[in-house]
């Protein structure tokens, strides 16, 4: 069995055999051509033809999802049609004496990179338009194939590519494709956008080789994980969530606009943890109270370089916007261990668990943070904007972070930049370190959040990566829920106040015991939500 963690795009799980496409991409050469006025030809021909298959994507789209995704291929049309686009192809052709195969390929790389100059999520998708028109184009030119989504595919597919465009995933055949598994391509591509239109189960940022074609899997999106040759146990137990999930889904309805507190009057928030944007619609459709975890990271991870403060920005911004005035809290960049990102070269380590990730990675690299806290500055004047800072271990950690936080309040202050003045700090209690010096911290902090999952990683010296280490990592075990008593008594005799947003937070059977502790608020992924507000509703703290 082999577990492989990616990002989520949309949530489910599914049940199949792996099909891994390789993609051979026509290369394009520059072969010389005399007779340039028939190359131009050929050009107009094939772009004809190119034309006419997003015509039928649009009808196409058009009848499986909603309009908004059919402009997809509406806007790459008029692309397509951009007089500067024929000019640049026509004029490489006469001058150079190139092919025009070779001349839509530079036309195409030579555009999308103005755009993505640019550095913004908007220009990031034209200029990914723009690559695919051109392969498009270039594929009528040499009779390559435009997709390589075979024409069928068994029953129960998990397609698993290096990435996919939005053509590709238009095609699929809904009733045998039961998931996506990709390598690149970013959360909020265009891609990942249909994908979540339709209600695919999709992952990406997975680290995969050819060698899993062909076998069995499971995609559980909610955790963004693939699971490739599960065993027997592990097969079981999933089928059992999804039969579970299934059902109680139609019952949970039913508590949407109720409030959660508990029959005797106590009262908990349920906020939702997120990825990015894109999630919130998700988050809010479950009547999440705000954002307890805005897991930054995954804009890094499905990038192919560091995100620009401006890209940044435009994600947070909208996030605080989509909540209106709800609570959201941004996580800063959690990344090392299992969150590996190639672009920021990080030297490989003998234990990544222990090593330079998260806020140390950040204290190291204060120009990445610098860039990110400007852009949280900035998406604060939009919404109810707090920051939040990962697998703190000491005070002095928590002291640094304030004094660069506010530098960077006095650098946008004086370039007269917007923000709110009073945006929130928080920190994550995930080391026994700072479980134990939490008296301390919430004296430094606003907020504390118990991320779970690694504090039961560090505590029971588990490596929550290791499947094999699943029962020694148990986070009922009675040194966690210690733990978790120590942070919320320390943070309450501060006047702090304290969540959970490890997946411990979504778990039923817990639900008491928080409430009784005087837990805060409780995060988790929007699904969760209305089945921890039926638990606290049927909780009675006087029996
Ligand atoms: C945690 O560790 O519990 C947590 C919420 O952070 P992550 O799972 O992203 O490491
Ligand atoms: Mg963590």
């Amino acid at each position: 069995m082999i577990r492989l963690q990616g990002t989520r795009i949309f949530g489910g799980f599914a049940f199949g055999t792996v099909c891994v496409l390789k993609k051979n991409r026509a290369q394009v050469l520059p072969a010389s051509v005399d007779d340039t006025a028939a190359e131009k030809e050929r050009f107009l021909l094939a772009r004809q033809k190119a034309q006419q298959d997003l015509k039928e994507l649009y009808e196409m789209t058009l009848q499986r999802t909603e309009d908004e995704y059919a402009r997809i291929f509406d806007v790459q049309q008029m692309m397509l049609d951009d007089p500067e686009y024929e000019q640049s192809v026509f004029d490489l052709i006469d001058t150079e004496h190139v092919c025009a195969a070779y001349a839509v390929s530079e036309t195409g790389k030579k555009l999308a990179a103005r755009f993505e100059e640019a550095d913004n999520a908007y220009m990031q998708l034209r200029a990914e338009d723009l690559r695919d028109i051109s392969e498009r184009v270039i594929a009528h030119l040499t009779d390559g194939h435009v997709s390589v989504i075979p024409d069928t595919f068994g029953s129960d597919t998990i397609v698993v590519a290096k990435d996919l465009t939005p053509g590709e995933i238009v095609r699929l055949d809904r009733a045998k494709v039961v998931a996506l598994v990709t390598r690149y391509g970013s959360v909020n591509s265009h891609a990942a956008i249909l994908a979540r239109s339709l209600s695919i189960p999709s992952v990406t940022a997975v680290d995969f080789d050819d060698s899993i074609d062909g076998k069995a899997a499971i995609v559980d999106s909610y955790g963004s994980l693939l699971i490739v040759d599960p065993d027997e146990q592990t097969a079981e137990a999933y089928r059992d969530r999804q039969r579970q999930e299934t059902a109680r889904r139609d019952d949970l309805k039913s508590l949407k606009g109720k409030d959660n507190v508990t029959a005797d009057g106590h009262r908990i928030d349920l906020f939702a943890n997120i990825g990015s944007a894109a999630d919130v619609g998700d988050a809010l459709e479950n009547d999440a109270g705000g954002i307890g975890l805005f897991r930054s990271e995954l804009l890094f991870l499905g990038a192919r370089e560091l995100p620009s403060e401006e890209e940044q920005f435009v994600e947070y911004r909208a996030v605080a916007e989509k909540m209106s005035g709800k609570k959201v809290i941004i996580r800063t960049l959690d990344a090392g261990a299992d969150k590996h990102i190639d672009y920021l070269h990080l030297p490989p380590e003998e234990n990544p668990a222990l090593g330079l990730r998260a806020i140390r990675f950040s204290l190291e690299e204060k120009d990445i943070l610098r860039t990110q806290l400007r852009a949280i500055l900035r998406a604060s004047h939009y919404g109810n904007v707090s920051v939040m800072y990962p697998m703190i271990a000491s005070v002095w950690e928590l002291q640094e972070l304030k004094e660069l936080f506010e530098d960077v309040k006095s650098d946008l202050r004086e370039e007269g930049v917007f923000f709110d003045p009073d945006v929130r700090q928080g920190i994550m209690i995930e080391t026994p370190a700072a479980v134990l010096i939490s008296e301390q911290l919430a004296q430094e902090a606003d907020f504390f959040s118990i991320g779970t999952n690694d504090l039961t990683q560090y505590i029971l010296a588990a490596d929550r990566q290791n499947p094999r280490l699943e029962r020694y990592s148990d986070p009922h075990h009675p040194a966690v829920l210690r733990a978790i008593r120590m942070t919320v008594e320390n943070a309450h005799r501060y006047g702090k106040r304290v969540g959970i947003c490890g997946e411990l937070a979504a778990d039923t059977l817990m639900t008491e015991f928080f409430l009784a502790l005087g837990v805060d608020e409780l995060s988790m992924s929007p699904p969760h939500i209305l089945a921890v507000r039926d638990a606290v509703r049927k909780t009675d703290l006087r029996s």
